[in-house]
């Protein structure tokens, strides 16, 4: 999954929960995409490697793509990495919950490539595919932009104050009427 992918994936999920919490600020979001692109430091052409890449290609050598950073010990790490960093420079902790909840979140969307992700690394290399090898994607496939363009769709839903139905052309609830008249 490119990063745009898991940045409208993670925010389609995220959002209407960091609504309901109140927790809908620049500082949060930010942190959220942080969280969502941060796992594919260890892949040196990744959107975060590129910008990181010594730091990107030290973890790729340790730990190979989709190693530890892709794993529940992985969001362990950084996430007391995240909640030290808001402690040390007096930020509110909510903002290292965000990272942890993107960081969670592309784990989770990483999950249901093909190939899936090993959760328990470093105790085993086992991949786990959440959708039981029914419910998958491949990288840039065409499955990859369906779930882009439904994602960037459901955001859009979030923040429209208007109904889905009042964009039709032709009122759906009016053409059913004059159909069954
Ligand atoms: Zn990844």
């Amino acid at each position: 999954m490119n990063y745009k992918t898991h940045l409208a994936t993670t925010f389609a999920v995220s959002l209407p929960y960091m609504t309901s919490n109140d927790a809908l600020t620049v500082g949060s979001l930010s942190l959220l995409a942080v969280g969502a692109v941060f796992p594919d430091i260890d892949e040196p052409n990744s959107y975060i490697g590129r910008r990181l890449t010594g730091v990107s290609h030290s973890f790729k050598s340790i730990f190979g793509h989709r190693g530890l950073t892709h794993s529940i010990v992985g969001l362990l790490l950084m996430g007391a990495g995240a909640y030290a960093l808001a402690e040390a420079f007096g930020f509110s902790e909510n903002l290292a919950f965000c990272f942890c909840l993107g960081y969670f979140a592309h784990l989770v969307e990483d999950s249901f490539s093909k190939k899936g992700i090993s959760w328990l690394q470093p105790l085993s290399k086992k991949r786990f595919q959440s959708g039981f090898n029914l419910i998958y994607y491949s990288t840039g496939s065409i499955v990859e932009q369906l779930i882009f363009i439904l994602s960037i769709l459901a955001i859009l839903y979030h923040f429209s104050p208007l109904e889905f139905g009042t964009l039709l052309p032709v009122s759906l609830e009016g053409w059913l009427s004059r159909l069954f008249d």
